[in-house]
């Protein structure tokens, strides 16, 4: 198979790959949102589809199912483009996504978000997600190890530079560097605010009372060896934790 992407194989290739022991989908869970003047606003969505894909790869038995594309971004909606959904919304869709996938026999559907605003509802959801099912639902989404690790990659490769909270600073320009280089504006980047005095007023109060650009960081830290270094160092973390958590659940490899 060439590719881990489910919507691009066919009904029967899925089908053949679960019978074949592709037993593990992931589900990306994106957003459309503002990420300052230079970035897009699906960079979450691309983000964590490719960290999505490179976990896949290295199990080698897994496969990606289409990114949700949306997510709860309140706190960034009144700037343009921002699309947002409740979290009862999500959680439908997520339930929708889930049933499919117990379906057709896959046994672990593990979600993977990628937008922080995301994380609480998952987590919130994932019990619920796997009741009366025979898959398992394993949720992927503890929000500071995330930005851990989003760190962790810009000092490995060399940068000494870290990020409070991150949106659209150096690690999240970077990954977007090494992916989808011509989707970033660098003549366009912007310094945010370094530090904040809680991520409770960035939820409450929304993004544009905290930065006015919606950027949060210093982007010029940002360079694509240093993405390719993030989207390593979190794709081996992640499927250390899908091993891991397979393992927990009885799973013989
Ligand atoms: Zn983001």
């Amino acid at each position: 198979m060439d590719t881990v992407d489910m919507d691009e194989l066919t009904w029967q290739e899925v089908g053949n790959a679960v019978l074949g022991g592709r037993r593990t989908v992931l589900v990306p869970i994106g957003a459309t949102e503002q990420h300052g003047p230079h970035l897009p606003l699906g960079t979450d969505t691309m983000i964590g589809t490719e960290i999505a894909r490179r976990v896949a790869e290295r199990l080698g038995d897994a496969l990606v199912a289409p990114a949700i594309p949306v997510g709860c971004s309140h706190d960034h909606a009144d700037f343009p483009g921002t699309i947002s959904i409740d979290s009862d919304a999500l959680t439908a869709l997520l339930s929708g996504y889930v049933r499919s996938l117990d379906r057709h026999g896959f046994e672990y559907v593990v979600l993977l978000p990628s937008h922080g605003g995301n994380f609480p509802p998952v987590n919130a959801a994932a019990p619920e997600l796997a009741r009366d099912l025979d898959a398992a639902v394993v949720p992927i989404a503890n929000l500071d190890r995330y930005m851990d690790l989003l760190n962790e990659g810009l000092q490995r490769a060399g940068i000494d530079y870290e990020e409070p909270v991150v949106h659209a600073g150096a690690t999240e320009t970077a990954a977007m560097a090494a992916i989808r280089s011509a989707l970033v504006h660098e003549d366009r980047a912007v310094a945010g605010p370094e530090t904040l005095d809680s991520r409770a007023e960035l939820v409450n109060e929304g993004f544009d009372d905290v930065t006015e650009s919606g950027v949060l960081g210093d982007p010029a830290h940002a360079t694509p060896e240093a993405g390719e270094e993030i989207l390593e160092t979190v794709a081996d973390a992640y499927a250390g934790q899908v091993r891991h958590e397979r393992r927990a659940l009885g799973d013989e490899e």
